[in-house]
Formats: C-alpha cells, sequence, structure tokens
C-alpha cells in the first residue's frame, strides 16, 4: 500500500494546521466546503513570490482530513520548487478534494469548486492531477478563468501528462548516463509503477529505446491493456522493491522512497513522475546516496506538465514547451554534477538552486 504522507499518529496530536509536520511557511491554507454538492476540498498556497500559486488538484479518498491536510502542505510546498527550479515566473500551491473520483466527481462539485477557487481571485491557479481530467478543467473554466490545462478545443494546452511523461523521460535518460556512462537504455530492466496517465506514455517511450520494461498497478484492467499495446510484461509478485532491476521509475504516488524501501532496492536509479517520492526528504535522499543510488530528484524531472499549463498563461507554443522540457536532461545532469561537487544529496542540490531563485526575488522586492 503506497501511502503519501506516511501520516504518524503523532501528526494528529499536533496543532491542526500550523503544528502540522508538513506546514512550512505556507502563505494561506483554505478550507472549501458546499453542503449541496457534498465538496470538500482544502487549496494551499506555499509561496507566492516569484508569481500566483499554480498546481493542479487532487481528488483522492483520504482516510482522514488529516491525510488531506497533510497532503496538500507537501504538494503546494513541492510545487514552490519545482516552479523555481524551471525557471518559470510561478509560486507553489495545490488543492485536494476529498473524496472518490470515480463515483462523487460531479459537475456541481467541480464548478462550486472552481467558484472558491476564483474567490481567492488568482492567487492559485489550478490544473489536474491525480483523479482530475481535462474535461473537470473544462468545467472549472466556466466559473473562473483561473485554471490551465483546458482542452485544447476550447483554448487551452491540452492534457499535460504527455509533455509530463517526456520530461520524466528527459530526467530518467540523464540519471541513466550519470550512473551507467551512457543515457542509452537498451537493455534496461525498467519497473515503472503505476501507468495512469503519466506511467503509460514514459512505457512508450522506454518501449521506443529497447529497454525491458515490466509494469506495476493496482488497476488490473490497465495492466493488461498497456502490456498488450506495448508489448511490456506485467508485475504479479507483492514486493516490488526486492525486484532486480536498473531503473525504478515511481509512477503512481508518493513516499514509496523510505526506510522499509530503500534497504531492499536493487535499483542503480529513481526516476518517475510521481511527486514527494522521498518519504523524509532529508534522511532519505543521503540513504539513497550512501547506497549508490542515484536518484532524480521528482520535483525537476516531473515539470512538463507545469510548463505545458504554463504556456496557456505566457502565450508560448508547442515548440517553446518542447524545448523547455527537453531541457530537462541539462538541469538533470548538472544537479548530479552540482551533488558530486558539494558532497550534498541531489534532492539538496536541486533544492538550493530553487530556494537561491526565490531569495534572489525577494531581494529584488525590497
Ligand atoms: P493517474 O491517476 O492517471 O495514474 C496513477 C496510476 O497509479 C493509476 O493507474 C493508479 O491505479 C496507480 N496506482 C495507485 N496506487 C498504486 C499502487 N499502490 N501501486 C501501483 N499503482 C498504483 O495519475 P498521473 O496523472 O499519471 O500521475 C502520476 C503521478 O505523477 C502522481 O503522483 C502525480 O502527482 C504525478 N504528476 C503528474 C503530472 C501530470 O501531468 N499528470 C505532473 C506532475 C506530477
Amino acid at each position: 500500500m503506497i501511502s503519501e504522507t506516511l501520516l504518524a499518529p503523532q501528526d494528529m496530536k499536533q496543532d491542526p494546521v500550523f503544528g502540522q509536520r508538513s506546514f512550512n511557511d505556507h502563505e494561506q491554507v483554505v478550507f472549501c466546503h458546499d453542503k449541496d454538492t457534498g465538496l470538500k476540498a482544502i487549496i494551499g498556497i506555499h509561496n507566492t513570490t516569484l508569481g500566483p500559486a499554480l498546481g493542479g488538484t487532487r481528488m483522492w479518498k483520504y482516510f482522514n482530513e488529516w491525510e488531506a491536510l497533510n497532503d496538500v502542505l507537501r504538494l503546494s510546498r513541492g510545487m514552490t520548487y519545482k516552479a523555481a527550479i524551471t525557471g518559470l515566473n510561478l509560486g507553489g500551491g495545490k488543492a485536494v478534494i476529498i473524496g472518490d473520483a470515480k463515483t462523487q466527481k460531479t459537475p456541481e462539485l467541480m464548478k462550486r469548486f472552481g467558484e472558491f477557487v476564483h474567490s481567492l481571485s488568482g492567487k492559485y491557479i489550478t490544473a489536474e492531477d491525480v483523479g482530475m481530467e481535462t474535461a473537470d478543467m473544462d468545467l472549472v473554466r466556466e466559473v473562473t478563468p483561473y485554471v490551465t490545462g483546458i482542452s485544447e478545443a476550447k483554448g487551452g494546452a491540452g492534457n499535460p501528462s504527455p509533455i509530463t511523461a517526456y520530461g520524466v523521460f528527459m530526467g530518467l535518460k540523464a540519471a541513466t548516463k550519470f550512473k551507467f556512462g551512457t543515457d542509452s537504455l537498451a537493455g534496461k530492466k525498467v519497473y515503472v509503477q503505476g501507468i495512469g496517465h503519466v506511467g503509460e506514455t514514459l512505457v512508450s517511450h522506454l518501449v521506443k529505446e529497447d529497454a525491458e520494461v515490466v509494469i506495476a498497478d493496482i488497476n488490473e484492467a490497465r495492466l493488461h491493456e498497456v502490456s498488450q499495446k506495448y508489448g511490456v510484461h506485467i508485475y504479479h509478485g507483492n514486493d516490488i522493491y526486492a525486484e532486480q532491476m536498473d531503473i525504478y521509475a515511481p509512477c503512481a504516488l508518493g513516499a514509496t522512497v523510505n526506510d522499509e524501501t530503500i534497504s531492499k532496492l536493487t535499483a542503480k536509479v529513481i526516476a518517475g513522475a510521481a511527486n514527494n517520492q522521498l518519504a523524509d526528504e532529508v534522511k532519505h535522499g543521503e540513504l539513497l546516496q550512501q547506497r549508490g543510488i542515484a536518484y532524480a530528484p521528482d520535483f525537476l524531472i516531473n515539470a512538463g506538465g507545469i510548463i505545458n499549463v504554463y504556456a496557456e498563461l505566457v502565450n508560448y507554443g508547442k515548440d517553446e514547451i518542447i524545448k523547455k522540457t527537453e531541457n530537462i536532461y541539462n538541469t538533470t545532469l548538472d544537479i548530479f554534477t552540482k551533488s558530486v561537487q558539494e558532497g550534498t544529496t541531489t534532492q539538496q542540490a536541486a533544492m538550493q538552486i530553487a530556494e537561491q531563485r526565490i531569495l534572489q526575488r525577494k531581494k529584488e522586492m525590497n
């Protein structure tokens, strides 16, 4: 079972918001409720120094409200770093809707959520995340302009997932180059965990490069569909982390790199789309480094989606989107070099660059 937040019982004894383990100087946390549509949502705005806080909306069956709050705090902070390291003039934000996207998501609920987004007057701009579709963003667009990732038919940049997958592929290749001395994936055994919107497209890129791909998902129907479409193996065991592999690509939910899994992992490279892959970004970054596992920071390599939706805001075209996404390859290699030179983890090296950019902007503003 993947838990995004690894919520510990002690977290529930802390003060509800400002005392949360994941609270990290967030600027604003907005609780949204609507009885008629059943909407229960939380919008987290982490930092708006570089621009309006942009980040997707996730709809998930959270175990409880603490877990949802923890998730939105962690995810919105991650967006601040993602935008900063990618060189975009955006801040970090995220929203979570508590509920089952398959059974509880209705057009009325999405529009009501959109009204809450609108009430923030552009300080937060939403987009899609897990449990959301481009059509949902079109519904939100009916009530607010503060949404990106709407369909191409409605003038948007469309589904960001293929671009996210392309960026992850670039980051994965760069990490492979760093670890194996070549970025060729031919014959490399890659486990892709989660073959949803991003995972499937990543599989297609990997197959084109003759990687030996194994897929894992909790959705059996999808496993068979993707396996047949790309001729890849399905993982059937119950401990994926102990499998023999060259590359582990987490593309489901976060916190899969933790005390328990690191000790088993045989992979030499970790590069995937999931946000917040390290359960503890300091401790687990260091453990990976000690074990010689090259970790491509998630917020750096999964930035293709934000590049894609940013295009809607600043009006740049497909060529610029591709160029910026391909540059993830170079930035990832630079981060590996910096981490070796400075003796830090790749996570720390990437975070430092992002923080410097924010600090610089703050100085310019004062
Ligand atoms: P998705 O909902 O389309 O796919 C997620 C897949 O993971 C689903 O097929 C689901 O069945 C599977 N899954 C869930 N729990 C699992 C488990 N325990 N084991 C194995 N598989 C499991 O989501 P997505 O849009 O493909 O995003 C995947 C990840 O990438 C998320 O963490 C998301 O936040 C992140 N991400 C996505 C984008 C984007 O553009 N879509 C951008 C940046 C980051």
